[in-house]
């Protein structure tokens, strides 16, 4: 197993390599933004392109433009338009695949903002984006051609000065995680200050990026709101705020989650970012994650700490939640023959694709709970219960900080997968 993951993981850096001799064949070093409606309920699912944003630089890699990792139920794709060779590829998953689970999902139709950054072609690219559920089908959602010299792209427009917090690196080096105050009215300053220093000292802190300083760049976007707090429809609380976050979302109660998401990439881009962390000025707990798309986190509360890391494992990382006691509604979310895209859970369908190669030999599958489950007898195993349910879905640890209430404590597998994660963006 581990020789094949060499081999894979030579494949894949020379094809790396090989793309990154390409980039300023293909790209400026300029960023497009595409700006969809992603329409539908559980039976019926359509995107729909709404204007295209041009500008700034091109902060993502340049090494990997093929993403190595999916595990986002949505992949976008550019390919050359007269070879149809694949140029770039990313993979998300977004807040729409959460509501086509819930119950009003089921016949209710939505129509969710979205927005995705891609490299900005020399030439006519074909854009395409494709749809995977839970057993990895994939759905053409959407084909279309930009033409670098036709297609009406919008300016991007800087409005906000920008606060470093961490650098280790340049852009291109380092994982550029992007902090949004939400909430944080002109007399809350002080406050917004503070507690962008606040969360930024709790990432560092916390492996595996405080091993990783220098691949991790850490910025804060210097916005006020119109109003000091956010939004709760539930209790008939409602802000005007920078990027209008509230609670709620799904019909659930703590899910935070901000559904002008054109808005947020408007206030984003005016600094580099790979991943956006929305910091909400709220007492009330509460937070969201979702990969290679955006999270929440509350600013008070007894376990910022662990939220923020948490809510980042899912934002970066791609981790699944461990635990499998929650309110959460979501419907058989891992059916028992397939395997989860998840790199931290297994349902033993494929094994072999996730942590087995780290176990030690003598490890029985699955793996008892051993020490009455207190940490310190825990060990790398194969423990049943993870990703909302107790029976067929497994993990890796007893503990870790996608399963408790636990700041800087990642198992194994989820701390090897940041570790992936930041080394990717580093390269
Ligand atoms: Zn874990």
């Amino acid at each position: 197993m581990k020789k094949l993951f060499c081999t894979l993981f030579t494949l894949v850096f020379f094809l790396g390599m090989a793309f990154a001799q390409h980039f300023d064949q293909f790209f400026e070093n300029k960023n497009l933004r595409v700006n969809y409606l992603h329409i539908g309920n559980l039976t019926q699912e359509a995107l729909k392109i709404d204007h295209f944003t041009a500008g700034g630089t091109w902060n993502g890699t340049r090494q990997f433009l093929i993403e190595p990792d999916m595990y986002g139920d949505i992949v976008v794709e550019l390919f050359d338009s007269v070879s149809n060779k694949l140029l770039y590829s990313r993979s998300y998953s977004c807040l729409f695949t959460e509501y086509r689970t819930t119950e009003r999902g089921e016949t209710e139709v939505t129509s969710m903002e979205e927005s995705v950054n891609v490299p900005f072609p020399k030439n006519t690219v074909k854009l395409k984006f494709t749809a995977y559920d839970r057993k990895r089908l994939g759905t053409v959602l959407s084909e279309s051609y930009f033409n670098p010299n036709t297609t009406p792209t919008e300016p991007l427009v800087k409005n906000y000065s920008t606060m470093n917090l961490h650098i280790g690196n340049t852009p291109d080096k380092a994982i550029d995680i992007l902090f949004i105050p939400d909430g944080y009215a002109k007399s809350d300053a002080k406050l917004l200050k503070k507690d962008m220093k606040r969360f930024a000292s709790y990432v560092m802190n916390c492996s595996p990026y405080k091993e990783m300083k220098n691949k991790v760049n850490i910025r804060a976007i210097k916005g006020y709101s119109e109003d000091s707090g956010i939004t709760q429809p539930q209790n008939d609380i409602y802000k005007k705020t920078l990027v209008n976050t509230a609670y709620n979302a799904l019909d659930l109660d703590r899910y935070l989650m901000c559904l002008g998401v054109w808005n947020l990439y408007d206030v984003a881009d005016d600094a580099p970012f790979d991943a956006i962390v929305i910091i909400c000025n709220s007492e009330k707990y509460g937070g969201g994650g979702i990969y290679n798309f955006y999270c929440t986190v509350y600013n008070h509360g007894e376990y910022p700490d662990y939220v923020i890391v948490h809510e980042m494992g899912h934002l970066i990382g791609g981790l699944a939640d461990e635990y499998y006691t929650s309110e959460v509604s979501v419907q058989d979310f891992y059916p028992s023959d397939v395997e989860p895209v998840e790199p931290n859970l297994t349902t033993l369908v494929d094994f072999d694709s996730k942590w087995k190669n780290m176990l030690d030999e003598n490890t029985p599958i699955p793996t008892p709970v051993t020490g009455k489950g207190t940490p310190e007898y825990d060990q790398l195993g194969v423990y049943e219960g993870g990703g909302y349910v107790a029976k067929g879905v497994y993990r890796p640890a007893q503990h870790c900080t996608m399963h408790q209430i636990r700041y800087n404590d990642f198992c194994p597998v989820c701390k090897k997968t940041l570790e992936e994660v930041i080394d990717y963006y580093a390269r």
